[in-house]
């Protein structure tokens, strides 16, 4: 099949950018040298841009997970600019048609069953799916973002201002304008463009799958680290709508901490969790899902299997029952209500799922 025509301007920036960053960037370093303030600036910039994607493009404009006032999507319209990864508009377009036909090799934008080359950076090497770049239907609610429209009609000279024009002035400030359009200008972009573009392609080939195993989706912490939070793509496939990646307190997701931090000081609202019990159910049934899988074969899988199936749903009714009543008792205290009735109930139905949970796990073990 003939291959659709190149995209030059695209292949010309990659090949440039990432051309100059890996010989006039340390060139510079060996000729003259970096000083402290163009190295923070060079993270600052990293973390400006980077967090404009994820938490503005990706969970604010894409997903809808939180809302925000002007300020902080003005914020992000300018630092996805300066990540040059196409305006918010063209961007959410492309990443509602992911989800939606996510691993389709026809639909799916950067679909990861083409590969790794193809989902990192391939898919915007040639017009495929050429309609991508004039069909913004899916995402008409954006069109009535003022300041989403305002960045799309602005974009090619927001991306100039943002890349050279900003490194340039603070480079002027500290007194070497060329270091730092080449540190915080140059090394940024290529070392961000490819850290978010690993979302698209590592995200979907390395790491676990606890929750879903209906698409190539990963969790994987060490991603997290590169992709401010994203790493945890697994999760984010299945509950797409949820403002956080990693849910535990202890998952890197400087994302999510932005987002939260911003609802503090009263700048983002409406920030949408899903439930807890809908996550362990998730889990849950992944469990059940490979641990069947494990016993195909085996001569007492039969026995195993029926017994397995029995001890998921008394676990899983276990779980909806606590949950249910931990939420009883939010509402209650919310109301101001008396709670010493609740209190023993919700810790019996804790005590009793864990012991339910301990159950689960000595039986999915003796799968193995
Ligand atoms: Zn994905
Ligand atoms: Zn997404």
């Amino acid at each position: 099949m003939k291959k659709p025509p190149l995209i030059w301007l695209n292949l010309s920036l990659f090949i440039l950018t990432f051309g100059g960053a890996v010989t006039l960037v340390p060139w510079r370093e060996l000729t003259h040298g970096f000083d402290a303030v163009e190295w923070l600036t060079f993270v600052l910039l990293a973390f400006f841009s980077g967090l404009s994607i994820t938490g503005g493009y990706h969970r604010l404009w894409s997903h809808k997970t939180y809302k925000a006032n002007a300020a902080v999507r003005f914020f992000y319209a300018l630092g996805g600019a300066l990540a040059l990864q196409n305006s918010a508009l063209h961007w959410s377009s492309d990443h509602r048609v992911h989800h939606k036909h996510v691993d389709d090799n026809d639909k799916d934008p950067y679909s990861a069953k083409m590969g790794f080359w193809y989902s990192h950076i391939g898919w915007m090497l040639r017009e495929y799916q050429a309609h991508r770049y004039h069909d913004y239907s899916n995402v008409r609610d954006l069109q009535n973002d003022a300041i989403v429209m305002w960045q799309h009609k602005h974009y090619l000279l927001l991306t100039v201002l943002m890349n050279i024009g900003l490194p340039a002035f603070l480079g002027w400030l500290n007194g070497d304008v060329l270091s730092m359009v080449l540190l915080a200008g140059l090394a940024r972009l290529v070392v961000v463009h490819h850290c978010t573009f690993f979302i698209n392609s590592l995200a979907h080939i390395w790491g676990s799958q606890p929750y879903t195993d209906k698409n190539t989706a990963r969790d994987n912490p060490l991603l997290a680290f590169l992709t401010y939070g994203e790493g945890y793509h697994n999760f984010h496939h299945i509950f797409e709508n949820d403002y956080r990646n990693g849910i535990h307190w202890w998952d890197y997701d400087p994302t999510k901490w932005l987002i939260k931090s911003l609802s503090w000081l009263g700048m983002a609202k409406d920030l949408r969790k899903v439930p807890q019990e809908r996550i362990e159910s998730a889990k849950l049934q992944m469990q059940l899902k490979r641990s069947q899988h494990k016993l195909a074969g085996r001569k007492d899988a039969e026995e195993l299997i029926e017994k397995l199936q029995l001890e998921y749903e008394r676990l899983k009714q276990q779980l909806m029952a606590y949950y249910e009543a931990k939420k009883e008792l939010l509402e209650a205290r919310r109301a101001h209500l008396c709670v010493n009735e609740l209190l023993p109930r919700v810790a019996e139905l804790k005590a009793r799922l864990k012991l339910q949970q301990q159950n689960w796990n000595s039986l999915t073990a003796a799968c193995r």
